[in-house]
């Protein structure tokens, strides 16, 4: 049993409907709701990357009517030893949304070099697309994060995007 300090805590931000709750579940296998549920919705699972086991706490606390007196916005804003920013590719105005929640993040994050997952989900509904691949790689390189294309419905690249962020993390900790 590993102490607090020895779990990576993952944020997931976006907004509403862009498939965090979605992303989250797909993580956590569904069954395993964390013991931490009554301070928001909390996963954690031991993912095997590499031949190394890792523990991610995906915090799934960032929707208003989650939010309770544990998890400000400015909170989860602080938290996380990385983040996922999520937009829909079929909804522009959530693509539009990531950019001010990585600027956001920016400000909340100054000195610290947080790994940052840009995600582009319901990579599926490929008629009603609005951004489109390129547009999300380029973004991640104005945004200095890492990019992937998801589909929660599909379950395509999600376990991809959660080893993704196991990768990263342990990037960040060799530079330490
Ligand atoms: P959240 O508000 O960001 O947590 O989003 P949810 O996970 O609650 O998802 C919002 C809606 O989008 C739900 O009806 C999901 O079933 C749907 N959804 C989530 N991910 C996908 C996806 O990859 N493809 C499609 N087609 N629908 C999705």
């Amino acid at each position: 049993e590993g102490s607090w300090e020895a779990l990576y805590r993952v944020v997931l931000l976006g907004d509403p409907g862009v498939g965090k709750t979605s992303l989250a579940s797909l993580f956590a296998g569904r069954q395993e709701r964390d013991l931490h549920e009554q301070l928001g919705d909390v996963y954690e699972k031991t993912l095997t990357v590499d031949g190394e086991d890792t523990t991610l706490v995906v915090m799934d606390t960032w929707e208003a009517e989650k939010l309770d007196t544990s998890w400000s916005r400015e909170s989860c804003l602080q938290m996380g030893s990385a983040y996922v920013i999520v937009y829909s590719i079929a909804d522009r105005g959530s693509f539009e949304s990531a950019s001010e929640l990585r600027i956001q993040l920016r400000r909340a994050h100054r000195a610290d070099h947080v790994p940052i997952i840009l995600v582009g989900n319901k990579a599926d509904l490929a008629r009603c697309r609005e951004v489109s691949v390129e547009e999300g790689r380029a973004c991640a390189v104005v945004f200095d994060c890492k990019f992937i294309e998801t589909s929660a419905a599909l379950q395509h690249n999600v376990a991809e995007l959660f080893e993704g962020v196991v990768r990263q993390l342990r990037l960040r900790r060799r530079d330490q």
